[in-house]
């Protein structure tokens, strides 16, 4: 049995796949999901109900829109100053990370990013606290989930400014209060579905207010009024992230699978502070649930463990780069047997080196 602890792209339950890839074979009569039209009511049955289990799963307040939108990640870190930022004005962002870092570069196109508080200096092994976010900001931008660091936000700042997230490695993985979010984004790829899908989840009152013209791509208004159609939709990528998100909702909804993450997360952090060969490399308060970052007290020893657990069904626990030593990826699919099998390995690891 293999254990993927990957950091993505896609992390799904087989189940998924396997409906998955029967759709690729015979969505409805013969045609595959990948060759019907969308503009078929069959698909666009796929798209309401996909944007229905985001409102479901997440508790979405009335007065936001949740659009399916494509150009992952990244192309949001342009999207939110276009839409939200007046030209020259100045929005407030906490950098906690490289995904932080490439968001705020992306800001000097529109006006200004104002860096409240950041943790580069400390390699982001924590998430700052204590700062405070000017009211006159246009709004506050942070990322909820380090994937790369390992560092996690469970907490928001006060604030009167709009707040926007990229929950792009977190989202559903445990209760949110959206009311407290202005715009949420997320690229699919870690909790719900394929990568070539982009969630938002926007409050419709901050739209309309950055007083420049936007190219209708790049307008989440354009998108909203178009019912996330308004061209071709990444079909499959839509598809899958429904079948994900019926088999999330089957498991109990977000409430239910934070339970798990916090039990698969407790018990690996717990070997990790226990097994006198393993160490953490972040703030044990900002400890991210999904991407969990350790490195070896005797850095001579990390290869041979890489090696002792891919031969042992392991997969995709090698760190970053940035960081180096270990991630272990342990996003919502991942079963907590896999969880025991890392921390039995990590055990026999440390008998047969004692
Ligand atoms: N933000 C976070 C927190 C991420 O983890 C990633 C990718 O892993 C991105 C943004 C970039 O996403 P994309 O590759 O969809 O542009």
């Amino acid at each position: 049995m293999r254990h993927n602890f990957g950091a993505g792209p896609c992390i799904l339950p087989q189940e998924v796949f396997k409906q998955a890839s029967q759709a690729v074979l015979d969505f409805k009569d013969g045609l595959s999901i990948l060759e019907i039209s969308h503009r078929t009511p069959e698909f666009e049955a796929v798209v309401d109900e996909t944007v229905k289990l985001v409102k479901e799963l997440m508790n979405v307040p009335s007065g936001y829109s949740v659009v399916l939108l494509q150009g992952g990640a990244s192309l949001q870190f342009s999207m939110v100053p276009m839409n939200l930022l007046p030209q020259g004005g100045t929005a407030a962002y906490l950098e906690t990370g490289v995904w932080a870092n490439k968001a705020i570069k992306e800001v000097k196109n529109f006006g200004t990013a104002n860096i409240v508080a950041s943790s580069k200096a400390d390699n982001y092994t924590f998430i700052p606290k204590g700062y405070s976010i000017p009211e006159d900001s246009a709004y506050f931008h942070c990322t909820s989930n380090n994937t790369i660091y390992g560092t996690e936000m469970f907490e928001l700042p006060e604030t009167n400014v709009p707040v926007v997230c990229d929950m792009s490695s977190d989202i559903m993985s445990h209760v949110v209060d959206v009311s407290k979010y202005d715009l949420i984004y997320a690229g699919a790829q870690k909790n719900i579905g394929p990568a070539g899908l982009t969630i938002a989840i926007v409050k419709d009152e901050v739209l309309g207010k950055s007083g420049r013209g936007i190219p209708s791509m790049l307008d989440y208004k354009v998108h909203i009024d178009g019912g996330s159609m308004y061209n071709t939709p990444p079909v499959f990528s839509i598809y899958v992230a429904m079948l994900n998100l019926r088999w999330l909702k089957s498991k109990g909804g977000v409430a239910e699978i934070e339970k798990e993450n916090i039990a698969k997360a407790n018990a690996l952090y717990k070997e990790i502070d226990r097994n006198p060969l393993f160490k953490g490399t972040c703030a044990v308060e900002d400890r991210s649930r999904m991407n969990i970052c350790f490195v070896m007290e005797n850095p001579e020893l990390e290869k041979p463990f890489l090696k002792f657990a891919e031969e042992n069904g392991i997969e995709g626990i090698k760190g970053h780069r940035s960081v180096g030593g270990f991630r272990a990826s342990m996003y919502n699919a991942l079963p907590i047997t896999s969880v025991h099998a890392l921390i039995d390995l990590m055990q026999t690891f440390e008998e047969n080196h004692k």
